[in-house]
């Protein structure tokens, strides 16, 4: 850890939450040697999950955080999206070239495990010197004028200058805070399931109609991919795994091409899940004094864009440049991140509820327009130049 930014308006800094956010602020606080507590309350943050598509400019992030090579070797990156028939033979229908929204020296997309790239930022903010709690939450949070009196689940205690929400979707800090905003159900749920990469999947391929409103995958490494399918939401809550495989393979079975190949090692129970999409955008501004809410805590699209991980990392970017500017934490540096970053988070949870719409509503919008108008949008980083350049 280096000696404490001269320029830093914090000296110390919880972090609730070790998904994308918390690491990437943990990791830019601590190397700039603000003392970062870093809290997660699961006991392991990399322990499961299927995998992620993360776009140009979350890859841009990454770089910046100093994890990029990590992420290479550990994922699979692609330039381009194919389109395919729902037809008998899963018929090629366009190569759609990637946008390499991260800038032209990164690729379009890269796939990952999502346990390999959380161990990945995990191993980053500890070297960073970010002090790492497992199984541990704030059950209290009480600020004043100069600090945050925080009260740990296991009894502990401890006193902050700030405290960054980085808890997801379902943000216990939020509600702490007295923010009343929940996720709203977009109306769609996915099968994911990790598996085995055939040699026929080396990039995305999204299948729209047929019994499910898309089916895709994405090739996660040499040997892993996650396959999905979107279809009505559905209460499969009380479904054993093995009649959720069942479902997904029923699904699949009428799509082709590299999905017969897929379908072929879609056997095991434990690797299929079902997620509800949800979409969730907290008006501005996001803190309160002392505390504020960053990534899916303070906004959550569902994932037809693939863009929540790379704004989670875009708030934690744009936050602690702010931190460690030189600004006091005072209103102005809260304008300044409001400004940064409620209208680029909130076009894009729109934009991906918009594109889930036009599918519940079978309507045939202006997809390409909007991605157009998103891949223009995200190409813009997120931080200054001299900054994204380092
Ligand atoms: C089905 C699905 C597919 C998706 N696919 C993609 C994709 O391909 N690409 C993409 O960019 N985005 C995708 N997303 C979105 C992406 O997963 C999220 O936007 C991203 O993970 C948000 O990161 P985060 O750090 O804000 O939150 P999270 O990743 O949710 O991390 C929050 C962390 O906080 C912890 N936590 C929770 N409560 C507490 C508490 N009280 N105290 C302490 N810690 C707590 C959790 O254990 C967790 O580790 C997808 C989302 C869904 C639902």
């Amino acid at each position: 850890m280096g000696n404490l930014a001269a320029t830093s308006a914090v000296n110390r800094v919880l972090i609730a939450g070790a998904g994308l956010a918390g690491t990437a602020a943990a990791i830019d606080l601590a190397a700039a040697g603000v003392a970062v507590d870093l809290i997660d309350i699961k006991p392991e943050v990399d322990a499961a999950g299927s995998g992620i598509t993360m776009q140009g400019n979350g890859l841009r992030e990454l770089r910046r955080l100093g994890v990029w090579e990590a992420v290479l070797a550990a994922g699979y990156p692609f330039d381009s999206a194919g389109l395919r028939a729902p037809d008998a033979a899963g018929t090629l229908l366009a190569d759609l070239p990637g946008a390499r929204t991260g800038g032209p020296d990164l690729p379009a997309t890269v796939g990952l495990p999502r346990p390999a790239l959380a161990r990945i930022m995990i191993d980053r903010a500890v070297a960073a010197g970010a002090k790492l709690r497992l199984g541990t939450a704030a059950n209290a949070l009480s600020q004043d004028g100069d600090g945050v009196d925080v009260t740990f689940a296991d009894g502990s205690a401890g006193r902050y200058d700030l405290v960054i929400g980085a808890d997801g979707i379902r943000s216990a800090t939020r509600r702490m805070i007295g923010i009343a905003d929940e996720p709203r159900p977009t109306g769609m749920g996915i099968f994911r399931a990790f598996g085995a990469r055939p040699a026929s999947v080396t990039r995305t391929d999204l299948y729209y109609g047929g019994p499910a409103y898309i089916a895709g995958y994405c090739p996660t490494s040499e040997d892993t991919l996650y396959a999905y399918l979107v279809e009505d939401a559905r209460d499969r809550s009380g479904q054993l795994p093995s009649e959720r495989l069942a479902a997904m393979r029923q699904l699949a079975a009428f799509y082709h091409g590299p999905w017969d190949d897929i379908r072929a090692t879609l056997t095991d129970p434990a690797a299929v899940s079902y997620t509800l999409f949800e979409s969730l955008i907290v008006a501005a501004p996001w803190h309160r004094g002392r505390i504020v809410l960053i990534g899916d805590a303070a906004h959550a699209c569902p994932p037809t864009l693939a863009q929540g991980a790379a704004q989670a990392l875009e708030d934690a970017a744009v936050l602690t440049e702010l931190l460690l500017s030189g600004a006091a934490l005072e209103d102005g540096l809260w304008a300044a991140f409001t400004a940064r970053r409620f209208n680029r988070a909130k076009t894009v949870v729109e934009a991906s509820c918009r594109l889930a719409q036009w599918q519940l509503d079978r309507e045939q919008g202006d997809v390409m327009g909007l991605i157009a108008t998103i891949t223009a949008l995200i190409t813009e980083p997120a931080l200054r130049p001299v900054r994204g350049q380092r």
